[in-house]
């Protein structure tokens, strides 16, 4: 009965901690695996969300940038910035007058980059320069995306297209300023011929969409255009012979930002050897364009403790789109 008693204190204290860090517009994520937070002598844990629904659970929290941070995502160069400090600025509820008691410090774990500028991000790789020479003209002649698509339907450069039901060049909006580059077709991307259609498209979906992303308006790739038979590693020489399809959609898409999906797309694109761990947390340049790597969704579908990291990751991306990083090359350097 005692012990019920405390129990019943602990939980309505939690509430009354989770209440007063939203209200003070606390933004941090609790996604599938809560955390604990200890009170007093004991721990309370706020339940779980469905692991299922992203959107959900980061707007439940209030962990996705707050409409007062959101700046109008056109591609006019001439467009507003908020400034980053104020991107991280906690957002003061009305109620939350200056002499009302100070919030209880959070225990939440913070992104590894929230306290640190952009520019206090370490730098990563760089691939290419970013000067003009690599997007001017097209080496395989592509002057359109519907161009490209229409070579990777009848491309012949390795033998992935005689097992594969369907070419899967890509999707989506092609004045993107975010570009998905994942591994490569699945047997559901294979069978409708678009890329991240099956489970882990539909996880990629609701990351995007907890950034503020419809998928609709990303442009989706893979690294390989053709399905490898059952889900095989590529190849070393199947991704040297679909390599120019994917430089020349970053040639025509000029993306904002790059975000590298998984361990795979990441070491190609960056052209390393280099572990995942190491890759995430700093921000790549891949002919200019700044990359982000994070997990590729299908892995988090087996290991739902990379959902944390990977909405971290996909949180840089978002500020780096926020901020209008203008890739070197668009400046004209
Ligand atoms: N995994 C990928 O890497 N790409 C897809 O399109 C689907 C699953």
């Amino acid at each position: 009965m005692r012990a019920k008693k405390v129990d019943a204190n602990k939980t309505a204290g939690a509430r009354a901690y989770f209440a007063q860090q939203r209200e003070v517009g606390e933004r941090d994520l609790i996604l599938s695996a809560p955390p604990s937070i200890t009170l007093g002598s004991g721990t309370a844990t706020q339940p779980a969300a469905p692991a299922t629904d992203w959107r959900e659970t980061l707007r439940g929290e209030e962990a996705a940038p707050s409409d007062a941070t959101r700046v109008t995502r056109s591609r006019a160069p001439s467009r507003a910035v908020v400034p980053e400090s104020e991107l991280h600025a906690p957002r003061l509820a009305p109620s939350a007058a200056p002499s009302a008691p100070r919030p209880a410090p959070s225990t939440q774990k913070r992104a590894w980059h929230a306290d640190l500028t952009l520019e206090q991000i370490p730098a990563g790789l760089t691939v290419g320069s970013a000067s003009h020479d690599m997007f001017e003209g097209s080496r395989e002649g592509f002057a359109s995306l519907h161009e490209l698509e229409r070579a990777v339907a009848s491309c012949k450069r390795c033998v992935l297209y005689r097992g594969a039901k369907n070419p899967v060049p890509g999707e989506g909006d092609p004045n993107a300023d975010l570009m998905c580059v994942g591994e490569a077709p699945g047997a559901t991307e294979d069978e409708l011929g678009r890329p991240f259609v099956g489970q882990a498209g539909k996880l990629l979906t609701q990351i995007l969409a907890a950034i503020d992303l419809p998928r609709e308006k990303v442009y989706i790739c893979n690294v390989l255009k053709h399905r490898p038979p059952n889900n095989r590693n590529p190849l070393p020489d199947e991704v040297t012979a679909c390599h120019p399809y994917l430089v020349r959609q970053v040639e025509l898409i000029r993306p904002k930002v790059i975000l590298a999906l998984g361990t795979f797309a990441a070491q190609t694109l960056l052209d390393t050897k280099t572990s995942m761990g190491k890759l995430r947390e700093a921000i790549h340049h891949y002919h200019g364009i700044p990359c982000v790597v994070t997990y590729h969704p299908a892995a988090l579908l087996r290991n739902p403790s990379w959902k944390r990291p990977t909405w971290e990751d996909v949180q840089l991306a978002r500020r780096l789109l926020d901020h209008n990083i203008v890739p070197a090359r668009q400046r004209g350097a």
